[in-house]
């Protein structure tokens, strides 16, 4: 039997394509990785190449070290290089008129981590095997967390898989890492990103001061705006609606680094920001993630980023 299908062939057909870019850029960038790196130019490498294969990223990557969980994107005039010893999250977006790929690898320095990674990496194969259509949420968190407290390790209980809509990375329901029966939605016709974190902590990450991560709040803010900002929002918006960018996408618009710092400072206290704060797992412990895009299209499941996976 032939199941209706309810995804316009001209989206899936962009989903899979802008999965296929994340996925050979993860792995490049995996490739690539290693102590002595500078993470600005690891940055650049990974935005740039998402580009020149026709995509464009859906947010800048995220490459959070140690317990740093997630939202660490390099500054503008960042002066980090990867540790030595070190664990590191590679988080990669790339969309397609809006339609969007979101994955992520962990790679580390240190032998004593190969079995944190594995137990993250194990936990998305077994979710992704697991999700099907008419299958609640909270079930995926069951097998994510059964499945890392096997190796002896926590999932991250605060952070979650997510729906994905059009220029939305967020689309509004939540994939637990846990069987947490709140998440009773069902899975249906969409894309969603399953992304399981393992910790040899607390299980928890907390907000930091530190944000590195943006993203518009509307295009329309009620309060008065130089010429400038007008024009920051109105081209920000054209591009990429509410999609998050680092301050480096912003150089073009002023002269110095602090002057960059200078706009955003004043985009956010205009109420034109959301800001995205780098998480840290609450002990300071070390924290591995992997991810993948999937879409439900009828009966069908396509994981689009798996493409070129070792
Ligand atoms: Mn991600
Ligand atoms: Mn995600």
């Amino acid at each position: 039997m032939v199941s209706p299908v309810a995804l316009p062939d001209d989206v899936v057909e962009k989903y899979i394509r802008a999965g296929r870019i994340a996925a050979i850029v993860r792995e490049e960038a995996a490739r690539r990785a290693e102590p002595g790196v500078s993470l600005l130019e690891l940055a650049e490498y990974v935005e740039d190449r998402i580009r020149e294969l026709g995509g464009e990223p859906a947010f800048p990557v995220n490459i959070s070290i140690n317990h740093v969980a997630a939202h660490y994107t390099p500054l503008l005039d960042d002066e980090l290089v990867i540790p030595e010893e070190s664990v590191v999250k590679i988080d990669i977006g790339a969309h397609i008129d809006g339609y969007i790929a979101d994955t992520a690898v962990t790679v580390a320095f240190n032998e004593k981590y190969i079995e944190l990674l594995e137990a993250a990496r194990e936990a998305l194969e077994k979710a992704l095997r697991a999700v099907e259509p008419g299958r609640k949420a909270w079930e995926i968190g069951y097998v994510v967390e059964e499945t890392i407290k096997s190796h002896g390790y926590k999932p991250i209980y605060n952070l979650t898989g997510h729906s994905i809509g059009r220029y939305m990375i967020h689309a509004g329901k939540s994939i637990p890492n846990y069987p947490d029966r709140s998440a009773g939605w069902v899975f249906g016709d969409g894309a969603y990103a399953i992304e399981p974190f393992a910790t040899t902590g607390s299980g928890y990450v907390r907000d930091t001061s530190l944000v590195t991560i943006y993203a518009l709040r509307t295009n329309r803010p009620r309060a008065r705006l130089s010429i400038r900002e007008k024009r920051v929002i109105r081209e920000i918006w054209m591009k990429r609606r509410s999609l998050p960018f680092p301050e480096r996408w912003l150089k073009p618009y002023a002269e110095t680094v602090e002057g960059v710092r200078a706009l955003i400072r004043s985009l956010f206290r205009h109420g034109a920001l959301i800001i995205y704060p780098v998480l840290v797992e609450t002990r300071g412990s070390m924290v591995a993630q992997f991810e993948h895009t999937l879409v439900i299209n009828g009966d069908e499941v396509i994981v689009t980023t798996k493409y070129g996976e070792q």
